[in-house]
């Protein structure tokens, strides 16, 4: 068995695979642990799942998985963390090598200081005004609803001991925010700082979109802020209208004033039934992940592996 198994998913990587293998090469070559790599392909289209291919069969220490489609980083990295056979731990880092695998020796001595989780935080983003924006006020947003303490400005990148590996492989939660169960687990977690280089080459695979998607699930899933905001909404909402009552009737009957008339209740109908729209799409975001949860479908698909028989 390896000590240490280095898990990267890899969608549509091609232009910077040959630089991934280089420098994963040169942090095996020259550490005393014995490692593993776990690439998973998630069902990249251009020509990453026969690179990986040629390059375990010239190189034992590289044991791949290939996904039957792409699942979306999350369930890509959650099938690497299946298949790693490290003995101790687990590094999981990005294939674009925006988290340097140098780190290893660092996260070990951590590992051997009995710390169960070493998370690395981002000093410094490389990244557009925009984007690099929105992660720091999500992360913010984050923290403060949520019931745990997720720490800001970590990803993925860390290593996690084989218990913890072990843990979050049995947790079958479908829409998966690896870095929040990783924290929910608990044990002895550190946060080591760390500079996020640049993309090595090719473009990023994550749309706004998908991580419009990792945000929400992060939000659903680790905090019960939407649900408790929208009954705090609902109790707003009723008593400004109490209020707006007892002002109608002090004015009819006190100062004989007409009550103001279609203007006001047409606000009214179209504000309230704004905040009933709203708190229908947040109970609905519940509903779907309790639906999608029930479905009991496997997390991934698993197409084919390549692994050393030495490790088998
Ligand atoms: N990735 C993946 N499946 C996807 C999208 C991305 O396995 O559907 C991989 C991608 O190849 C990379 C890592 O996840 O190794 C992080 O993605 P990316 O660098 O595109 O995200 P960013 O760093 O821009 O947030
Ligand atoms: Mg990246």
């Amino acid at each position: 068995m390896p000590q240490i198994s280095i898990v990267a998913p890899l969608y549509n990587e091609q232009e910077s695979f040959p630089h991934l293998i280089k420098r994963l090469n040169a942090v095996m070559d020259s550490s005393t642990l014995t490692i593993e790599v776990v690439l998973v392909d998630d069902g990249s289209k251009d020509l990453t799942a026969q690179l990986m291919r040629d390059n375990a069969l010239a190189d034992e220490r590289y044991h791949c998985v290939f996904l039957s489609r792409n699942h979306g980083h999350q369930l890509a990295l959650t099938a690497g963390l299946a298949h790693a056979r490290g003995s101790e731990a687990v590094m999981v880092i990005d294939g674009d090598l925006q988290d340097p695998p140098e780190l290893l020796t660092e996260f070990y001595d951590y590992l051997s200081k009995g710390y169960d989780v070493i998370y690395a935080v981002r000093k410094k983003r490389k990244e557009g005004f925009l984007k690099k924006s929105a992660y720091f006020l999500f992360y913010r947003i984050l923290k403060s609803i949520s019931y745990i303490d997720i720490p800001l400005d970590s990803g993925d990148f860390s290593m996690i001991s084989r218990r913890v590996v072990d843990i979050m492989n049995k947790m079958p939660e479908e829409s998966r925010y690896l870095r929040g169960m990783r924290t929910w687990i608990g044990f002895k977690q550190i946060g080591v700082e760390y500079e996020r280089a640049e993309r090595q080459a090719g473009e990023s695979k994550y749309s706004l979109k998908l991580l419009f998607r990792l945000a929400y699930n992060g939000i659903f899933n680790f905090s019960e802020f939407p649900i408790k905001f929208v009954s705090r909404l609902g109790a707003f909402g009723v008593l400004v209208s109490l209020l707006y009552f007892f002002a109608v009737i002090i004015k009819k009957y006190f100062f004989q004033e007409v009550i103001e008339g279609f203007t006001s209740l047409l606000f009214m109908i179209i504000f309230f039934s704004g905040i009933q729209l709203f708190a229908l799409g947040v109970i609905g975001e519940y509903v779907l992940r309790v639906f999608f949860q029930s479905k009991n479908r496997p997390l991934y698909i698993v197409k084919e592996t390549i692994v050393d028989k030495k490790y088998q």
